[in-house]
């Protein structure tokens, strides 16, 4: 199997299932009816390269710490996917697509699971890249120039439905 000599079996169906999916969604983030911005955004939220309140924290570099949505700390976990304005964007899309909606922790898992069994630059792949890109927009708009973003009612209640 590898050529490593460092090889370790424990660790091999863990490795072989984390190298397969990097190399799907290596793929799918890169393909071309992926604009490269967006392409750019998600690979450095793969690596959590993107400068959150939460990372900076951690860098030494404190600011008071607020999500552009609600008074939670501005993680990427909650820019993404668990505050309620990129809760129902995800839902909304997977509705129109035709995919179980689930709650993701992470880009990966969120990728991975719209990207299975479809084809490349398929709509199943480039939505969720779309989505990010949009979240991410939407906070910096938010952050930088006090623009409000809002979805259908823009309503922020937290609660479920
Ligand atoms: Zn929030």
């Amino acid at each position: 199997m590898s050529t490593d000599g460092g090889f370790n079996f424990k660790a091999t169906h863990e490795e072989v299932r984390t190298q397969r999916n990097t190399s799907l969604l290596h793929s799918v983030i890169w393909h071309n009816n992926v604009p490269r911005k967006m392409s750019f955004l998600v690979w450095r939220l793969m690596n959590k390269w993107l400068p959150v309140d939460e990372t900076l924290a951690r860098k030494g570099i404190h600011l008071a710490s607020k999500c552009t949505c609600c008074s939670h700390i501005e993680t990427l976990e909650h820019i993404f996917f668990s505050n309620p304005i990129a809760d129902e964007l995800w839902k909304h899309f997977a509705g129109l697509i035709g995919i179980r909606y689930a709650t993701f922790q992470n880009v990966n898992e969120a990728l991975t699971t719209w990207s299975l069994s479809a084809t490349p630059g398929h709509i199943r792949q480039v939505a969720p890249i779309v989505i990010l890109w949009s979240l991410w927009e939407a906070r910096n708009k938010k952050k930088h120039l006090n623009v409000t973003y809002s979805y259908h009612s823009g309503q922020h209640t937290g609660d479920s439905y």
